[in-house]
């Protein structure tokens, strides 16, 4: 079993499949910043091989992320081999969408039973302004053809930027309630390239609830995935609403993470941009067992918690990098 310093038990990674995405968000990408050589980018076979070594530790859930996972060649394939890895009992994806209607059937066949599509509005124009992309279509069909196959849950991951798309708050939350959808939003966060970010675009997830909670009846709902998001039921629908408060509140006491970078570092701790160099072992010969106790280092080091609440220190790296 893979356990931290604090008691917390590691049973979580989510990997970033690649740094590249088909969308260029305002606040998450900057043209200036280039892509990792495709060299860096960890290979199928080194993900696979990682998440089984986790696996013999403990690890039992898997996210595929990135930048856009479903941009990559095979993901089907990469999916099902993890799927197939004994102990991994979970393996979900995070998405923006665009490439999910025509890949759905394909990525349900190799495993996946729930995702996490990322839309931050649902005017269309605004769409193509925030993501540079006229493709808001084709997100909305993928929610829709998630939802055909029987994936379930369809998670809607909605980060809240004031001034930017904060005048749709209800109108998420009625697309959680007509669509039967869990639209979660999420506190914008300080990463990376973006020059948009400022702390004073920061929505706390409070000031959502009440804007909600004057419209809608909401009642708490259990998390059934074990994550951060505090959920409510919409009285009236099969759709949740979540918050998830990265920002204004601790969700560190309840972390059962860890992360690998597209370029293979380990990232413990969401919020640090300490990293460890597992591609380098990979690469060079170790045997499982060096690479167990590497990461078991790792995990027994990872930070105890962010910062205090309401502080926030910009880290270095993209979301598109660390992998979202
Ligand atoms: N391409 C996939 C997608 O769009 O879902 C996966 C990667 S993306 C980096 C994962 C998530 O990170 C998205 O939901 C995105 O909105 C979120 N994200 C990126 N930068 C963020 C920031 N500064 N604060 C909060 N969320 C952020």
């Amino acid at each position: 079993m893979l356990m931290d310093k604090f008691n917390r038990v590691i049973n979580y990674i989510r990997v970033s499949v690649t740094d590249r995405c088909n969308l260029r968000c305002k606040y998450c990408v900057n043209e200036d910043f280039p892509f990792l050589p495709h060299a860096e980018i960890l290979r199928y076979e080194e993900i696979i091989r990682f998440v089984r070594i986790c696996a013999e530790l403990g690890v039992s859930k898997v996210r595929l992320t990135g930048g856009e996972p479903l941009i990559k060649q095979g993901i089907a394939f990469l999916l099902k081999e993890i799927n197939m890895i004994q102990g991994i009992h979970d393996i979900s994806l995070t998405t923006n969408g665009v490439y999910l209607g025509e890949k759905v059937q394909e990525l349900k066949e190799a495993g996946l039973k729930r995702v996490n599509i990322s839309l931050d509005t649902l005017k269309p124009q605004r769409f193509t302004f925030i993501t540079g992309v006229d493709v808001f279509d084709r997100v909305l069909n993928g929610i829709e053809r998630s939802k055909d196959m029987g994936l379930n849950p369809v998670k809607i991951n909605t980060v809240m930027i004031k001034g930017f798309n904060d005048d749709e708050i209800l109108d998420f939350a009625k697309f959680a309630k007509v669509w039967d959808v869990d639209v979660r939003f999420i506190e914008f966060m300080p990463f990376g390239e973006s020059t948009l970010w400022d702390n004073s675009k920061i929505i706390p997830s409070r000031a959502i609830e009440e804007m909600i909670k004057g419209v809608y009846k909401l009642e708490p709902s259990f998390n059934s995935h074990r994550g951060p998001a505090k959920m409510f039921k919409i009285r009236g629908s099969l759709g949740k609403i979540g918050f998830i408060s990265p920002v204004s509140s601790h969700i560190c006491e309840e972390c059962n993470r860890i992360r690998l970078t597209s370029n293979g570092m380990i990232r413990p701790c969401l919020f640090s941009d300490v990293e460890y160099d597992v591609k380098k072992l990979l690469r060079s010969g170790a045997d499982d067992q060096e690479i167990k106790a590497f990461i078991g280092n790792i995990v027994r080091d990872k930070p105890e918690r962010k910062y205090e609440i309401g502080q926030v220190k910009k880290c270095q790296r993209s979301l598109r990098n660390i992998g979202g």
